[in-house]
């Protein structure tokens, strides 16, 4: 029996764990349950699934929460890092969107935990400390993310030093296919509407972006200790391949599934082993055809910053993953437009003083301030 903890319950990934919770009730159990904001969605999850410590993102929350149930209710940064390192718990899945999840993963990392990663972000802004503390520590690290999930199976048995490059799919997002001068005026919900993941809000927008597929270079780098020059992206609409790992003899191991990501949530958790999981079957004859494409770098230009970002390291990745956790919560808003987004990022890149080799309480200083200057810049 798995004893695990969820940071951001109620989101996406959040609720596709417990639902793998709750298909398999005799190979995990649930001791803390985080949320941010939304109260009722996490209300239910408690009665349901029975924690023994709950945390939400703010006093007022908690206090509300507080009246409904008889366990302790955290809150804030401080109430994640408890769930994130409350004893009880052997394994952590770290679902909260954005950098918010780097102190409560890192955290967990010391204390000891077997850590199921969702949050991309952690890596983005602090990987090469992550990955240390990882190997300090000697805790296992999963990767949630569909691609990284892949790359770990095409990996199982393998020997590191025999791999030519990396290959991550992409489906391009919401809008694929499109020119800068399509893109001018698109809305908040068309960037929404993803052709083949059902996502939370921020990842979608990432993904119409492909700021997503940035983020997942960085990640993919920091996991597998591969350099960028081994690492290629391709887009791949129908997102059957979620990734794939080329070897020195040219031969070449993808993962392939249909798109649901309880794949790899479950693989996450429970590897070494499978279980069973009620998903239907990819059908290839209905499937026909699967098409891999260049991803158009000249339109969707955050790639392009994500891999610049990456190899110049240090806080140069916090900058990147920062401005743009403000600039899509504005695209969101409807407070700037969809261009705006890459074209603030690459400003706020342009203007940031590099520190080579930031300690994590530098990286949590240059978010904040990142995210205060671009708010400013998006607010004049
Ligand atoms: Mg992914």
């Amino acid at each position: 029996m798995k004893k695990i903890s969820i940071l951001g319950s109620t989101g996406s990934i959040g609720t596709q764990t417990l639902d793998i919770v709750r298909q398999h009730p005799d190979q995990y159990q649930v001791i803390g349950l985080s949320a941010n904001s939304n109260i009722q969605a996490l209300t239910q999850q408690i009665k349901e699934f029975q924690p023994q410590l709950v945390s939400i993102g703010t006093k007022e929350l908690a206090d509300q929460l507080s009246q409904e149930i008889d366990i302790p209710v955290h809150y804030g940064m401080d109430g994640l890092i408890k769930i994130a390192t409350a004893p009880q718990a052997d394994t952590i899945v770290t679902a909260v969107v954005g950098s918010v999840g780097l102190l409560p993963t890192s955290a967990a990392i010391k204390a000891g935990k077997k850590i199921a990663l969702a949050n991309k972000e952690t890596l983005v802004t602090a990987g090469e400390i992550i990955m240390r503390e990882v190997e300090k520590n000697n805790i296992s690290l999963m990767p949630v993310d569909s691609e990284h999930n892949a790359i770990f199976q095409a990996l199982n048995g393998e020997n590191k030093q025999e791999i030519k490059k990396i290959i991550i799919t992409c489906s391009g997002g919401s809008f694929r296919g499109k020119t800068l001068t399509d893109l001018q005026n698109v809305t908040v919900d068309q960037a929404l509407n993803h052709p083949t993941w059902n996502m939370g809000g921020k990842i979608t927008i990432d993904s119409a972006t492909l700021m997503n597929k940035g983020f997942e270079i960085i990640e993919a780098h920091h996991l597998f200790q591969i350099p960028y020059e081994k690492i290629e992206v391709v887009i791949h609409p129908q997102s059957i391949i979620h990734s794939m790992v080329e070897f020195i003899d040219g031969s070449i191991i993808a993962q392939l599934g249909p798109h649901d990501m309880r794949i790899p949530i479950t693989y996450a958790l429970s590897y070494p082993k499978r279980l069973n999981l009620d998903i239907p079957s990819v059908d290839f004859i209905k499937q026909k055809e699967l098409t891999f494409d260049k991803p158009d770098t000249e339109t969707f230009k955050c790639l392009e910053y994500a891999f610049e970002a990456g190899k110049i390291g240090g806080s140069m990745p916090c900058v990147l993953n920062a401005t743009n956790e403000i600039a899509v919560e504005y695209f969101l808003q409807g407070k700037i437009k969809f261009l705006d987004i890459q074209n603030t990022i690459k400003k706020m890149l342009d203007n940031h003083q590099l520190v080579a080799n930031p300690t994590i309480e530098q990286i949590i200083k240059i978010d904040q301030e990142t995210k205060q200057a671009t708010q400013e810049e998006l607010s004049s």
